[in-house]
């Protein structure tokens, strides 16, 4: 036995001396059952199983399981056993048998600690132990009794110490640390010594012994041991699959350890942890445990993975979905957007001309009026207005008057700015705000406008229609004095009124101040 375990084990021991723990004793039948082996009298062996007839029926159970049987003959009696599968197995069975049955009677479950899920995670372990025994050619038999009692360390430090253990088991939930660690970090060793420890001290031969306090920490096993730890190690990994809370990262870690230990693709890891679902699903009722529906890990994943698929063409429709209807809201938006434009360009245009009408008129001379105040700018206003106006309706009618009013509008468009603002006044009255110009700038755009409109008649419907008109211009330099928008259109308009009475077609200008 390796000098490290003998330290591992003292320490165990005394843990245990010093809190003055008791730990199991063997059962008679353990006992007998051992000695029997220890002398290879393995008539003896059958004969002590056929007084437990209980004992007898579940060796023969899982002799017949596909886990054990060699051949297409059923295995019918203890004898037969012993002569198909060999005294090693059977006498393993027994003693897995025994001690499950005595440690099983024993624990008491307590609030945190799941007894059942215990034993059917060892039935797993087990399970897996002998399958890759098998896989391994090893022809390991004790590997199965090995893999069962591989935790029972758990149980023994469970009784001995229940609220500290309670804790430190709540505390690797919380945190999610190997218990092993945990253990070794809190305790000074670890359930797989304390496992080890009690089958000593029970006479269970060497290697089961060596095995399960080996099986968290392989490569430190003397060198003897190392393959069977190893498995060991590899079925708790098994077991982690089908029952514990963290199913994915066991499935995750078995696949790459039994890469590293027996270069397994990942198909063929996948069979055999399907295997192991299977044999336990046969298996449990021989350890008087509940039927687990346990599907095949291959079944959970490829479940998993229909669900996802499932999940993620949902995912894609919702996703169209979404976007259409972003395109859609998209769209309904830009329209919308669109009709607020025209229904706002509507009530500030003038529908015959296009210019702007009087009230968005009077509206930006406000805000234009408050700008050159508050930047000190002048601003400046002409009022125009056709000459004899009613005359050319008069003569022409009222349509062709209509597109006299129409072609001025685009005369008076060419001639001025982008930021200045055209807008029909009244009926044949014109109003240009010019931001930024002052009075000689204003005159300046006003006259040429006058000047253009003189110098060539108008066309309408193939006829020429001379047209003039008259125009006042004021300018002012608002917060320069005490002036506002009104009074500049009162100069404007009395300046219109001037070039009227003075001859028409013709521009007057006039300063505010
Ligand atoms: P003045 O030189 O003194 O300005 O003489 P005027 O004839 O132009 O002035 P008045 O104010 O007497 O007449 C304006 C005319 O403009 C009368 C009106 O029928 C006409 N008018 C107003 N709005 C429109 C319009 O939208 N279309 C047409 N065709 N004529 C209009
Ligand atoms: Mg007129
Ligand atoms: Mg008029």
């Amino acid at each position: 036995m390796g000098d490290i375990l003998k330290m591992d084990l003292e320490k165990v021991k005394a843990f245990f001396a010093e809190r003055k723990v008791s730990l199991p004793s063997p059962p008679a039948v353990v006992v007998r059952l051992l000695e029997q082996i220890k002398r290879e009298d393995y008539h003896r062996l059958a004969e002590t199983l056929r007084l437990d007839p209980a004992l007898a029926a579940r060796v023969l159970g899982v002799a017949n399981s596909p886990l054990y049987r060699t051949g297409p003959e059923e295995v019918v009696s203890l004898e037969k056993a012993i002569s198909l599968l060999g005294t090693e197995v059977v006498k393993n069975l027994a003693l897995s048998f025994v001690i499950y049955r005595d440690l099983r009677a024993r624990a008491a479950s307590g609030p945190g600690f799941k007894m059942e899920l215990f034993w059917k995670r060892s039935v797993t372990h087990a399970v897996g132990s002998r399958l890759l025994a098998q896989e391994s050619s090893l022809e390991e038999e004790h590997l199965f009794t090995a893999g069962l009692l591989a935790d029972i360390g758990v149980l023994v430090l469970y009784q001995a110490i229940p609220e500290r253990y309670q804790e430190l088991l709540e505390e690797k939930e919380i945190c999610g640390r190997s218990l092993h660690l945990l253990e070794k970090e809190r305790l000074g060793f670890s359930h797989a010594e304390a496992g080890a420890y009690l089958l000593q001290r029970w006479g269970l031969p060497d290697h089961l012994v060596m095995d399960i306090a080996y099986h968290h920490c392989w490569e430190r096993a003397p060198q003897a041991y190392q393959k069977d730890a190893r498995i060991l190690f590899l079925a708790t990994i098994l077991g982690g699959i089908y029952f514990s809370r963290c199913t994915t990262s066991h499935y995750e870690a078995a696949l790459q350890e039994l890469e590293k230990a027996f270069r397994f693709s990942e198909e063929k890891s996948l069979e055999l942890i399907d295997r192991v679902a299977e044999e336990v699903r046969d298996l449990l009722r021989f350890f008087d445990l509940a039927p687990e529906a346990l599907p095949p890990y291959s079944q959970i994943l490829e479940e998993a993975r229909e669900e996802l698929e499932k999940l993620s063409l949902n995912c894609a429709l919702l996703l169209r979905r979404l976007e259409e209807e972003k395109g859609h809201a998209e769209e309904l938006a830009r329209r919308l957007q669109e009709a607020n434009r025209k229904l706002r360009e509507l009530s500030i245009r003038d529908g015959l001309t296009g210019l702007y009408n009087h009230r968005y008129f009077q509206e930006r001379l406000r805000q234009e009026w408050e700008r050159a105040k508050r930047y000190r700018r002048p601003l400046s206003l002409i009022l125009m207005d056709i000459d004899h106006f009613k005359r050319i309706n008069d003569t022409y009618g009222h349509p062709v008057g209509d597109q006299i009013l129409k072609a001025l509008s685009r005369l008076i468009r060419e001639n001025i700015r982008a930021s200045d603002i055209p807008a029909r006044y009244g009926g044949e009255e014109f109003a240009v705000i010019l931001p930024e110009a002052d009075l000689q700038g204003a005159a300046g755009v006003g006259e040429r406008l006058r000047a253009q409109v003189a110098e060539a008649p108008f066309k309408v419907n193939g006829r020429e229609i001379p047209v003039t008109i008259s125009l006042g211009v004021a300018s002012s330099l608002p917060g320069s004095g005490p002036f506002s928008p009104q009074k500049l259109i009162e100069a404007a308009d009395k300046a219109l009124y001037y070039s009227k009475t003075h001859g028409r077609n013709r521009l007057t200008a006039v300063p505010l101040d």
